[in-house]
């Protein structure tokens, strides 16, 4: 897999040692069975490890993205210390290679106003293969985050996808389709101080989603024209005339709901 590197900050990047040189003049990282085969320049599939002057380098020394406290019975110890607290801490990056997407027209907000997904990928001049997915290499492609702030996209993910997919509608938002397996934040309405990573398939009526705000002064700026643009435009056409007091009184007596009142009255 290919991909650049970014600025890593001073002291974060080391020489491992499980790797070795191929016969082409590429670098194999031995630490994991993905076994990547690295050009110069390009990190391996977890991204934190890379080929750089000819040989593996971690870029995330001593960049912990998370610490907790666990029982010790989640490690692979046989009975050690049984019942004890064990420190954990791990750094970025990850070997796997989840499928779990959104549809090839969700809108991402970028600094280049909402652009599809599908189009951000098909605007790489540079894609690779890997396994049955496909990935583009966007040369300077950068999107607001949940917490309005600009990032770096390095990959755009496609992958060939068929079956079922959820249709994901918040108040006041439009909806979003991706896959069953996709994880979104969302809090249940009997503890709306626990909010979970929550697959999309397993998401009912009673749980409220984050949405991402805007805070004050973040310099966000979206075009509103641009995004609204290409959604659908429905103009309602005035009443021909006044209602009847009559039909009015009687229409309003009926039993209905606004809509359906609406549609008599016309
Ligand atoms: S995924 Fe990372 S750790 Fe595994 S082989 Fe590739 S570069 Fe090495």
């Amino acid at each position: 897999m290919q991909h650049r590197a970014g600025p890593v900050p001073e002291g974060s990047v080391v020489d491992t040692r499980y790797w070795h040189v191929l016969a082409d003049g590429r670098v194999q990282c031995d630490v994991c069975p993905r076994a990547c085969k690295l050009h110069e320049g390009q990190r391996g599939l977890c991204f934190v490890r890379g080929a750089e002057n000819g040989r593996i380098k971690l870029f995330s020394y001593g960049r912990s993205s998370g610490f907790c406290i666990d029982p010790i019975e989640k490690k692979p110890l046989n009975h050690f210390l049984p019942g004890s607290s064990v420190l954990s801490f791990g750094t970025a990056g990850c070997n796997l290679a989840c499928k779990f997407c959104f549809a090839p027209h969700t809108l991402i907000a970028t600094t280049h106003g909402m652009r599809r997904i599908a189009d951000l990928f098909e605007s790489c001049e540079e894609k690779v293969s890997r396994d049955d997915g496909r990935i583009g290499l966007p040369a300077s492609l950068q999107v607001w985050t949940r917490a309005a702030k600009l990032a770096r996209v390095d990959k755009v993910f496609a992958h060939p996808y068929s079956g079922e997919l959820v249709s994901l509608k918040a108040a006041c938002c439009p909806p979003v389709l991706l896959t069953p397996n996709h994880k979104v934040f969302a809090a249940h309405r009997s503890n709306l101080d626990d909010l979970q990573p929550i697959t999309a398939g397993e998401l009912s009526e009673i749980h409220y989603l984050v949405i991402p705000k805007r805070h004050a002064g973040s310099g966000v700026r979206i075009d509103v024209a641009d995004a609204l643009g290409s959604l659908e435009r429905r103009t309602h056409s005035p009443r021909s005339g006044r209602v009847p007091l009559e039909h009015l009184t009687e229409t309003l007596r009926s039993t209905g709901n606004s809509s359906q009142l609406a549609a008599i009255l016309g």
